[in-house]
Parts: structure tokens; C-alpha cells; sequence
């Protein structure tokens, strides 16, 4: 099995965003791929996402980028507002477009995902693919926790084990984009804490129907550690979000109920999104990151990227544009570089304390924006937000967006 470029085979374990692109940017840098994903249908199909001036760069590295903006409303209005309507922040998100060479915008996730797959071709993303086992030429990662870690034999390939049946995938690469509870990782860095709560949980719903009266593109609202906010999509619909301090786990009945009682007072259009909304609908999840940095991206031939590297809170809606950064890297690296082994350390170095600074920041922007709950130090941030020239505030929540890809160039053979 070859160690150069282009002529390489890889498993990527998982086929989420991350899992998605990366399947996608490696076969551009000429590599036969596998996506293996463990669920039969995406289980984040009824929520949305912002994607900023990065994540659409990286998609249109990807190829992909004019199908998402098809797909897609660009943020142009909107910005922050306090729950009786006054305004704290503008957003100019036309003026950010000229500044950053891409649009803002908001898409349902079912339709990212189902560009993403779509771009891959036919039988090389396998559904219902549960992978339990990862075994490297550095040693056996072993995620039933059976395997016999004496058994090395480096002049194999990384293999892959998937759990269904007996299959078994040899493969050059490895490229570990199964999420925040990645079992991968855990095998890998079995000292590493893992996840943690961040305080915060949310509930979100996509709308059934257009809603009357939207006329921002995306808006968040700050009360008093809650956060309410929206993200319309082009027919009108528009997912929304509340984030909630609260204990880890807490569950609510009737969850729509609890969101209409919580956020009752709050301006419009907050009411009008919530009874556009089916309680059925709503999806509630606890916000969970990982505190601890990783020390490394890469073990052996496994590459870590996405969540499972570097799950982060949503604060500043970066996590899945930096899995696109990720997946566009760790592509362009094994377009270019001389062997896997150089590649995969480039795409450490590259990758690790980007993501991991804007992980950090995400957890900041929380604990200035949503998780701020003490009255007087909610009139003090509103204060000094209110004194901030405008366009300052959003530049700075926006300051990651400004990123160019690299180009997946694969060398001629
Ligand atoms: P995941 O999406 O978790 O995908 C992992 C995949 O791996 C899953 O499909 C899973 O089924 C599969 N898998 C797991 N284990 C295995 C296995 N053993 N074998 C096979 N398959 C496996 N980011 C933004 O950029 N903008 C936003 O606006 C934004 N909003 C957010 C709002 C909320 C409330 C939250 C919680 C997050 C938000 N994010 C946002 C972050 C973003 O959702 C994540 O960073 C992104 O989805 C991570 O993608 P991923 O592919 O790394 O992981």
C-alpha cells in the first residue's frame, strides 16, 4: 500500500458535515474514499445552521458552495436585540460580503447534508455502518475494547472494522469525523476527560409554515442567561433557537409550552415564530464541549477532525465551518505533501490552534452573551455594546470568518 499521494485509499467514520466534506475534498486530492455512517437517516434533519464567509469558503473548495448558496439565505439583516426589542447590535451583512468575499447564510441542515452527499459518488458513503474497531499501523485502537494491543504489524494499512456482519476496510487513512461522543477519540486518547456540559441547553424547531413579519435574516435576543433566536430560510420558514442556562438533563414535558411561557414577553417576532411552530417539532439538546483541548489531531494514520476533534459551544456558530476548514486542509495537505505522515502532520499544525482558539472564543462569546444572567452585568455588557461603534460588535463576533482555503491541488503523478 503506497504512502504517496493521490493513489491512496481512506475511511472516513462518520457522515455527518465534517465526515461529508472530508470524503468529498479527498477524493478531489485523488483518493478513493469510504464514508461510513452509522445511522440510516441524518438525525439532525429538523434544524438550521448559519454558515459564515469560512464555511462557504471551504464549501466552494469543496465545489459545492454555489448548490449551498442555491439552497441558502444570505444574512444580510438582523443582528441583536434585548427581549423588549431594542436594538444592541446591527448587522450589515452585505457590507461583511464585499469585506469577506462570501456571503452569510442560513440553510436547513437536510438540505446541507443532502448536497454534501450528493457530491460523493454512488456506494462510497455507506449507511448503517457502525464502526467499532480502528486498528493502526502505530497500534490497535480497539473501540469494543477486546483487541490484543500486541498485535502490531506495521507493515500493514490502518484498518478499519465496521460492526455490521464482519466486514473489514483496509485503508491508507483514517479520518475519525464521528462527533462529539466520538468513540475514536476516546480510544485514541483514553486520558482525555472527554465532553463536558456547558451550562447551556437548547431547544430549536424548524417552522411549519412562513412566518408574517420576519424581516430579519438572523437576530438573537439576550435576556438574562436565555437567548432566543432566528435563522430564516428562502421560503419564508426559519428555524429558531432558545438557549437556556440550566442543570445538565433537565427535560420539559411539553417543551413548546415551556419555550412559549419562557419567552412569552419577548418582541416580535419571537411569538409569531413559536406559533408557527408544531410541538412535535421541537428538538431539545444539552450543549456539550470539549473544555480540554486535545493535545494532537493525529494519532498514527488516524486523522481527528470536526467535533470529534474539537467540539465546541454554538455561541459563535462555528463548529461545522471549522469541520469544513478541517476537511479542506486535511484535503489540500494530501494533495501536496510528500508522504501521509508529513501530510497528516501539517494538518495538526494547521488545524489545532485555529480551532481550538475559536473553541475558546465560543465559550467567551457565551459567557458574555446568552450565559450572562446577573442583571447588573447584563446592563453593564448592553451599556457597552450600545457604545460600540456600529459594526464593531458583529465584526468582532464574525473576526473567524475571515479565512481563504487552501487549494486541493493533487500533484501529478
Ligand atoms: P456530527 O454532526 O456529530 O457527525 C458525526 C457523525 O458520525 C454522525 O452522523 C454520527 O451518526 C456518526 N457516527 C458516530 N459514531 C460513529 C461510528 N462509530 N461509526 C459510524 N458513524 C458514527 N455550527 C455552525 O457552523 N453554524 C451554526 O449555526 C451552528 N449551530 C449550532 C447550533 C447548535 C444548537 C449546536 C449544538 C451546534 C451548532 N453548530 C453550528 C455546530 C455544528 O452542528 C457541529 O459542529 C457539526 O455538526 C459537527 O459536525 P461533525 O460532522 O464533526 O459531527
Amino acid at each position: 500500500m503506497s504512502s504517496g499521494m493521490g493513489s491512496g485509499s481512506a475511511v472516513v467514520v462518520g457522515g455527518g458535515i465534517g465526515g461529508l466534506a472530508a470524503g468529498i475534498g479527498l477524493r478531489l486530492a485523488g483518493w478513493d474514499v469510504t464514508v461510513l455512517e452509522r445511522a440510516a437517516v441524518p438525525d439532525d434533519a429538523g434544524a438550521g445552521i448559519s454558515l459564515a464567509a469560512n464555511g462557504m469558503r471551504a464549501l466552494a473548495a469543496l465545489g459545492v458552495g454555489e448548490a449551498v448558496e442555491a439552497a441558502s439565505r444570505r444574512q444580510y439583516t438582523g443582528g441583536t436585540r434585548t427581549p423588549d426589542g431594542r436594538r444592541l447590535a446591527v448587522m450589515d451583512g452585505q457590507a461583511l460580503e464585499r469585506e469577506l468575499g462570501a456571503p452569510i447564510v442560513g440553510i436547513p441542515r437536510a438540505a446541507l447534508h443532502r448536497i454534501l452527499r450528493e457530491a460523493l459518488p454512488a456506494g462510497s458513503l455507506v449507511i448503517g455502518a457502525e464502526v467499532t474497531e480502528v486498528t493502526d499501523v502505530t497500534g490497535t485502537a480497539d473501540m469494543t475494547g477486546t483487541a490484543d494491543t500486541a498485535d502490531v504489524d506495521t507493515s500493514r494499512p490502518t484498518r478499519v472494522r465496521v460492526a455490521h456482519g464482519d466486514t473489514v476496510l483496509d485503508a491508507d487513512l483514517v479520518v475519525a469525523a464521528d462527533g462529539i461522543n466520538s468513540r475514536v477519540r476516546r480510544r485514541l486518547f483514553p486520558a482525555h476527560p472527554g465532553p463536558a456540559y456547558s451550562g447551556s441547553t437548547v431547544l430549536r424547531a424548524i417552522t411549519e409554515r412562513p412566518v408574517d413579519g420576519l424581516t430579519a435574516d438572523f437576530e438573537l435576543t439576550w435576556g438574562h442567561g436565555a437567548e432566543f433566536g432566528h435563522i430564516a430560510f428562502p421560503d419564508g420558514t426559519a428555524e429558531w433557537h432558545a438557549v437556556l442556562n440550566a442543570p445538565a438533563g433537565v427535560r420539559y414535558r411539553d417543551p413548546l409550552t415551556e419555550v412559549r411561557r419562557r419567552f412569552a414577553r419577548w418582541h416580535e417576532p419571537i411569538p409569531a415564530l413559536l406559533a408557527a411552530t408544531r410541538p412535535e417539532a421541537v428538538l431539545h439538546h444539552d450543549v456539550n464541549e470539549l473544555v480540554t483541548p486535545l493535545p494532537s489531531y493525529v494519532a498514527g494514520r488516524v486523522a481527528l477532525l470536526g467535533d470529534a476533534a474539537h467540539a465546541m459551544t454554538p455561541h459563535l456558530g462555528q463548529g461545522a465551518c471549522q469541520a469544513l476548514e478541517d476537511a479542506v486542509t486535511l484535503a489540500a495537505a494530501l494533495a501536496e505533501g510528500r508522504t501521509v505522515e508529513d501530510a497528516l502532520t501539517r494538518y495538526d499544525a494547521v488545524r489545532r490552534p485555529r480551532s481550538q482558539t475559536v473553541a475558546r472564543d465560543a465559550r467567551r462569546a457565551g459567557r458574555m452573551g446568552q450565559q450572562l444572567a446577573n442583571p447588573l452585568a447584563v446592563g453593564l455588557r448592553n451599556a457597552a455594546i450600545r457604545l460600540t461603534p456600529p459594526g464593531v460588535m458583529v465584526r468582532t463576533v464574525l473576526k473567524h470568518a475571515d479565512w481563504s482555503p487552501p487549494r486541493i491541488t493533487p500533484r501529478a503523478a
